[in-house]
């Protein structure tokens, strides 16, 4: 029978593909060959002041000579506007949001609660936020255990389109991972305080919600992701030391001489339980350069 696993990988094109994100798309890749699924690439490129479409090609042609290439059609987030909006329209009839022109300056005294003492000024340039709740949300991880989000709704409204019209993050990926029928995130823990939020979307739409799944972070010596942010390095196309460093990392000691061999013998051996109750990877002396 046909698995109805589709899993996939979406990087935000800020920058090249680092160590951190390869070990990201090696295991949604490797859960969803592994579960004779399909696995997707989509460049999240909703945040247009800091994505590239210069990086989004970079990535694609990276992951292209690591052997890791969509099942389908690789989707682009700049390209859905329409879908956000329409979906942004329904949460508004729904009651669920509110106009904002607060600054981050004018909320600093608030500690991330949202004092709410803006939403009559609509006429000024508004982001729509978010109305917090007192829901609480919970769900198990295969890897992170129970995760349940008591307070993370209570305290935020987050912003799903800005003041100058880009559409969230927040709202783009649950939008997208709805409309492409994703039954499984394989993700970053980094993510998981994103989660309640998604989570949030999702039973506000009436969707299921896909299977989450958090992987450990890779992080460098002071315990930081290796982020953009932090001036990680692009990796080398197609090399196949970097790779099976990656794998390692996902608990896979592989040998292979080429790339398809290594990918073969990695989709063979995984276990994404290998990693349960590990919620960051220290970099190892030795891999510091990557
Ligand atoms: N685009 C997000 C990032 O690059 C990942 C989104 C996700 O996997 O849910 O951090």
């Amino acid at each position: 029978m046909a698995s109805t696993y589709i899993g996939r990988f979406a990087p935000s094109p800020t920058g090249p593909l680092h160590f951190g994100s390869l070990v990201s798309a090696l295991a949604s890749y490797l859960e969803a060959r592994q579960r004779q699924g399909k696995w997707f690439i989509r460049i999240e490129d909703v945040d247009g002041t800091r994505c590239k479409p210069a990086f989004a090609e970079q990535i694609l042609t990276t992951l292209q000579s690591y052997h890791l290439i969509s099942d389908d059609k690789v989707e682009v987030q700049s390209q859905h506007h329409p879908s956000y909006q329409y979906y942004l329209e329904q949460l508004e009839q729904q009651g669920q949001l509110f106009p904002c022109n607060c600054t981050r300056q004018s909320l600093q005294p608030f500690q991330g609660r949202h004092p709410h003492i803006c939403d009559s000024h609509t006429d000024a340039p508004h982001s729509w936020r978010l109305k917090s709740c007192e829901l609480v949300y919970q769900y198990q991880d295969p890897i992170q255990g129970t995760l349940i989000f008591t307070d993370d709704l209570k305290n935020t409204s987050p912003i799903l389109k800005r003041k100058d019209g880009y559409f969230s993050y927040q709202l783009a990926v649950v939008v997208d991972d709805h409309r492409q029928n994703i039954t499984h995130l394989v993700r970053g823990a980094d993510l998981i305080e994103t989660t309640a939020q998604q989570l949030h979307l999702y039973s506000l739409f009436n969707w299921t919600p896909p299977e989450l799944c958090h992987i450990p972070l890779i992080v460098n010596q002071n315990g930081d992701k290796i982020s953009k942010q932090n001036h990680a390095k692009a990796i080398t196309d197609g090399d196949i030391t970097t790779l099976l460093c990656a794998l390692k990392y996902l608990g896979l000691k592989i040998q292979a001489l080429n790339m398809q061999d290594a990918l073969d013998q990695a989709i063979r051996l995984w276990d994404i339980k290998r990693l349960k109750g590990q919620s960051a990877l220290p970099i190892q002396p030795q891999d510091w350069h990557l």
